[in-house]
């Protein structure tokens, strides 16, 4: 049974078709016709077994005309064979709690397989596969996925919207100078934790768009910011990163 994420923080109640082996309605599960009854076999008496000389030898095995159960069905039921069960669809409303993961197994007791002539039947087990989100991934009782923000966001700090698996809008204070890959964590907006009122985190990653298809202005405003300041404090990484391949080329030439 497959249920989606969102269903499965909430919890739901989901509805599923089985085929399944029920007691047969027409005899009740006795196998035998209507107004008639399953009688002692006349080839063992009743004993289940019969007995077979052979040679020096007598052996006993199981009565083949009542396969060892000491009555027969003198008249088997017509809508059963004289199984005393038939198959059929049925629909069953199967309660899934918050917080259950990709193969929780769920129990239905009774709901099985019946027993054969009127035994009682076995219990079904549901297991959960849960639909990818287009939007979350999680991990556990954790939730996680990357945003997207602009550039300028990122270098002058702001706040962005982003959803939670319960369907609210949280909020986020994106620092100035935000770099692409920080996490922000966002505890107990994370999925439902099974048998539980607690609830796990919420990771959201930061990516930071390069901006595309710029206008003239665009551009020259950027030419502008890109030579109105000292590189090495606007971009410590990058110009940390030159200064060690300069010293490595300066490092090989005099080796
Ligand atoms: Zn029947
Ligand atoms: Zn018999």
């Amino acid at each position: 049974l497959e249920i989606s994420l969102e269903d499965a923080f909430a919890g739901t109640t989901a509805k599923v078709q089985v085929a399944s082996s029920i007691v047969c309605e027409v005899c009740d599960g006795s196998g035998a016709e209507q107004g008639s009854k399953p009688i002692t076999c006349p080839t063992c008496s009743g004993a289940g077994k019969v007995r077979a000389q052979q040679g020096f030898f007598t052996i006993e095995r199981p009565c083949p005309s009542c396969g060892g159960a000491g009555r027969v069905i003198e008249k088997p039921c017509k809508a059963c064979g004289g199984a005393g069960r038939t198959r059929k669809e049925k629909t069953l409303s199967v309660t899934i709690p918050a917080g259950v993961e990709e193969g929780t197994r769920i129990r239905l007791t009774g709901e099985g397989e019946a027993g054969v002539r009127g035994a009682p039947a076995g219990d079904l087990y549901i297991f959960l596969a849960i639909a990818a989100h287009r939007i979350f991934q999680r991990d556990g009782a954790n939730t996680f996925y990357r945003v997207p923000i602009p550039m300028t966001t990122a270098a002058l700090g702001g706040q962005i919207e982003v959803p939670s698996i319960d369907g609210s809008r949280v909020k986020i204070t994106i620092p100035p100078g935000t770099q692409a890959g920080h996490q922000f964590r966002l505890r107990g907006k994370g999925m439902s934790v099974l048998r539980s009122s607690q609830r796990g985190d919420m990771y959201v990653e930061a990516t930071v768009e390069t901006p595309v298809n710029l206008t003239a202005r665009q551009q020259e405003l950027l030419r502008e910011f890109d030579t109105a300041g000292e590189a090495d404090q606007t971009h410590p990484q990058s110009s940390g990163f030159f200064q060690r391949v300069k010293e490595f080329f300066a490092g090989s030439t005099t080796e």
